[in-house]
């Protein structure tokens, strides 16, 4: 029996045997997959969705992807319910689809996905850490692009900065864990103008714990960006604003995921589960198309 699968590096998952564990390389970290640590939990009298999800530290739209029963928002005391070891996705996986397939579908890592369903080869459901279930969305955000794209014209600065850290899971310069970053961070003295990345309404202006100073913007087909770490914010709270109009200036207020100043970018989109983060480098594209 050969334990072994390529992906992409030799691994031995959950069965490796001590003779095929001289064999090199070593398997990275392939431990239990995420699905496998899956736990149960009763709901007792008393609870709601929202108690469930804090005490797990999980997303509320995590639980309802895991479990049809919570999809109304309520929670059926004595219902048996999965809870994930993290947020994201479950998802079915059709025959010949490649972790790579996966991987440019919800904008995670390849290898990390690999790695969070235990080295499996062949997956017939796996977990998607991060991706956000939504009743109107199942892909969790991707590449929606022609007419959205067309609301998001304008990139936030006045040229293109390099990303300091990217959108997904990703190890931030200043911790040693892996986290979920909502937004990107591009690089960009204190000071620069920050411009709205299309017409809309702004939803908030102000100090906002970690985001520091905070300009919220709702666009049309239920889109939002937001700018954060702001040194000064040049709008105020349901004020139009144009594609281009100068929200406010980068700076380093808040908690930054690093020290050079930048800005922390996000766009999201509006489901039935709140505000829900996507990768903003899909709309790089249509942005420096208009770029002026
Ligand atoms: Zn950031």
């Amino acid at each position: 029996m050969n334990l072994r699968f390529w992906f992409p590096v030799l691994c031995l998952g959950l069965s490796m045997t001590p003779s095929l564990a001289a064999d090199p390389p070593q398997p990275r970290s392939c431990r239990q997959s995420a699905l496998s640590r899956v736990q149960r939990h009763t709901i007792a009298p008393g609870e709601t969705l929202a108690s469930i999800a804090r005490q797990y530290d999980l997303l509320e739209s995590t639980l309802m992807g895991m479990n049809p029963a919570l999809r109304n928002g309520t929670a059926p005391v004595g219902t048996a319910i999965l809870i994930p070891p993290y947020n994201g996705i479950r998802v079915e996986v059709a025959a010949g689809t490649t972790w790579q397939d996966l991987a440019d579908r919800y904008n995670v890592r390849a290898d990390t996905l690999f790695e969070v369903n235990g080295c499996q080869a062949n997956p017939t459901v796996a977990f998607i850490p991060g991706a956000n279930w939504s009743p109107l969305e199942q892909t969790g955000g991707g590449t929606r692009e022609g007419s959205i794209a067309q609301i998001l014209s304008v990139y936030p600065l006045p040229s293109e900065s390099p990303v300091l850290v990217e959108y997904g899971w990703v190890l931030t310069p200043r911790s040693s864990e892996v986290v979920f970053h909502s937004g990107v961070d591009l690089l960009a003295p204190v000071g620069t103008t920050v411009e709205s990345a299309g017409a809309g309404t702004v939803a908030f202006a102000g100090e906002q714990g970690i985001y520091g100073n905070l300009v919220v913007i709702n666009h049309s087909e239920g889109r939002q960006t937001r700018y954060a770490h702001l040194e000064t914010i040049a709008v105020r709270v349901g004020q139009p604003v144009e594609a281009g109009t100068p929200v406010g200036t980068v700076g380093q207020t808040g908690t930054p995921d690093t020290d050079e100043p930048h800005l922390h970018f996000e766009v999201r989109y509006n489901s039935e589960l709140g505000w829900v983060a996507e990768d903003p480098a899909v709309y790089w594209r249509s942005m420096s198309a208009a770029r002026r």
